[in-house]
């Protein structure tokens, strides 16, 4: 179990000077244990230093008064923070869609869970914004992900773009633009091919796909228990085909979620939707202040 960032300051800072406002020592000391906790909450070490030099400022000369501990303070503090980082300045709503057919483009990769995000998506623009949506798997080199996309749309209710062998990624694409047009869809979902790692020709591939799709959403599907990795893949793929957003999956794990004040801090990308769960409804819109309660534990 992790220990919370509260109960942690409270022991430092019963051994320190309770005046008025709080000492550059009292801070010092207080950020060493907050920067234990934004480390085993799976925060980079860059972010972290980075994070707490701020906090460090924000903080010394801060006033405490009667009602709240220096402890207290200081989370407030460290809180109000990250939740600025987080939240950036208020994001427009990812799945807004005010210029029929609108195209979103789901990249990431191989297991990250973007077919499952595409989906989930979908189905959440159909029932709760009465969107007519269009998915359409770009996976030409594994059947089984096209089949798979498919499968979940028929279980969802949401329309695929019936799969035609031989054709490449771009060819799809267009097709599916040509259907949305004719079928008077509001969004086409273009679920692009996963690797297992980042390579040249997956990368020419999406540009591609891209600058034919014109996309009013370039969305990342990343795996929200890898940490670091999730910020290094935000970064290949922003660099080279640019992103407008994030999914954080499998937020429902063991994990503090830290990759979301990396990946913030690093890429500067909105976090717009968190997966949690396997199943169809397991997406939540990103919310900043959850999040910051989660990493400070
Ligand atoms: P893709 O290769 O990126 O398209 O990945 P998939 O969509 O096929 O997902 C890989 C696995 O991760 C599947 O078993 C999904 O059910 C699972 N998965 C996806 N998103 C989440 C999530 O938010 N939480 C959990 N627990 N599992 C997820």
């Amino acid at each position: 179990m992790f220990e919370s960032l509260s109960e942690r300051l409270g022991g430092v800072f019963d051994r320190l000077t309770k005046a008025g406002a709080l000492s550059e020592a009292d801070v010092i000391t207080a950020l060493r244990e907050v920067r234990v906790a934004l480390l085993e909450a799976d925060v980079s070490l860059p972010v972290a230093r980075d994070f707490i030099k701020r906090v460090q400022d924000k903080a010394t000369g801060a006033a405490v008064t009667k009602s709240i501990t220096p402890g207290q303070m200081v989370v407030k503090i460290v809180h109000d923070e990250l939740i600025r980082v987080l939240a950036g300045d208020g994001e427009p709503d990812a799945l807004k869609i005010d210029n029929p057919p609108a195209t979103i483009l789901m990249v990431g990769l191989q297991g990250s869970g973007k077919t499952t995000t595409t989906a989930k998506l979908a189905k959440r623009l159909k029932e709760r914004n009465g969107k007519r949506v269009l998915l359409a798997s770009l996976d030409t080199n594994r059947p089984a992900a096209m089949e798979q996309l498919a499968i979940l749309g028929t279980q969802i209710g949401v329309d695929s773009l019936p799969i035609v062998k031989g054709e490449t990624a771009v060819q799809i694409a267009k097709r599916a633009k040509t259907q949305a047009n004719l079928g008077g869809y509001d969004v086409v979902f273009l679920d692009t091919a996963g690797r297992l790692h980042i390579d040249e020709v997956l990368m020419d591939e999406i540009q591609a796909v891209r600058d034919i799709a014109q996309p009013r959403e370039t969305l990342l599907v990343v795996d929200g228990l890898t940490g670091q990795d999730a910020v290094n893949v935000a970064t290949e793929f922003d660099g080279k085909v640019g992103i407008s957003g994030v999914v954080l999956t499998r937020m429902d794990g063991d994990g503090r979620g830290g990759a979301a004040l990396s990946m913030r801090a690093v890429t500067g990308k909105p976090i717009r939707f968190v997966g949690m769960g396997e199943k169809m409804d397991a997406i939540e819109t990103f919310e900043a202040d959850r999040v910051a309660g989660r990493i400070l534990g």
